[in-house]
């Protein structure tokens, strides 16, 4: 099934991502955690997991995870950012770039 591409868990299994942080021109960022996006404030709770990467609330989204924000702007990581992020990879398959 769908497993992230950055630290290898199963995504069903309703974990966090391992890996919190990303980089944007040579510097790092902590990850935006599931239920402090600017965008869904409010909407989630204690019991929710994201509907697109089922990382459980306050914990990171996995790879490719459409709900995420991006920390340098604060805006919809496969939408409106225009960033440059680097995701490390826990897997060693090579960092992602966006
Ligand atoms: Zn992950
Ligand atoms: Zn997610
Ligand atoms: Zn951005």
């Amino acid at each position: 099934m769908a497993s992230c591409e950055i630290c290898g868990e199963e995504m069903l299994n309703r974990v966090g991502c391992k890996v919190g942080i990303c980089d944007c021109n040579g510097k790092s960022y902590p990850r935006i955690r599931f239920g402090t996006e600017k965008r869904f404030e409010g909407v989630f709770g204690d019991d929710d997991c994201c509907p697109d990467c089922l990382a459980p609330f306050e914990s990171f989204h996995h790879f490719g995870c459409d709900i995420e924000e991006c920390p340098v702007c604060r805006e919809a990581i496969y939408g409106d950012c225009e960033c440059h992020l680097v995701f490390p990879d826990l897997e060693g398959m090579g960092e992602k770039t966006l």
